[in-house]
């Protein structure tokens, strides 16, 4: 389900009233009741175009026992970098060892308000020791996946295209 826009306070609830922000220059979330602004909230997830150390093969996972394979992808945890998230999703999710990490791009993710870190990984190819969220996990083509591996309209297309794919 979509999350809405901020109404109340995430602190103590009060209807949030909207006031013009001189510095802003336009209007923003404000607490009557805290006497803050409410500056609006995100998750925020990284996404990982995973490929092995020669460039010539991209990872891709499958969850929840669907169909087609997707991107490697997690939440941030609180207090954490994005940079490390990518290193311990990987991790968790494949069992494999992040050699090389580039930021590639952001993406607002509407259904879910999640603001989504793109990186470019590079791993060390191994036995991949996938974790219970992950049904399977395979190596395929960069140049054909975009037509065979993942779904048409999907997350994953926007993604690998905006990074270049
Ligand atoms: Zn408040």
């Amino acid at each position: 389900m979509a999350e809405r826009p901020m109404e109340y306070c995430p602190f103590c609830g009060t209807r949030l009233e909207h006031r013009y922000h001189e510095e802003e220059k336009r209007e923003i979330p404000f607490c009557p009741a805290c006497g803050d602004w409410r500056f609006p909230r995100y998750n925020a997830a990284v996404v990982m175009v995973i490929l092995n150390e020669a460039g010539d093969r991209m990872l891709l996972v499958k969850q929840n026992h669907e169909e087609r394979y997707y991107l490697v992808a997690g939440y941030i945890d609180e207090g954490e970098t994005a940079e490390h998230a990518v290193v311990r999703e990987i991790r968790e999710e494949t069992g494999l060892r992040v050699t090389g990490c580039r930021y590639s791009h952001s993406h607002y993710y509407e259904p879910s308000n999640t603001l989504m870190f793109c990186y470019v990984v590079t791993v060390a190819e191994g036995d991949f020791v996938p974790n219970d969220e992950v049904d399977d996990a395979a190596w395929f083509d960069p140049g054909t996946v975009m037509e065979e591996s993942v779904p048409k309209h999907s997350l994953a297309i926007e993604l690998l295209t905006e990074a270049g794919y």
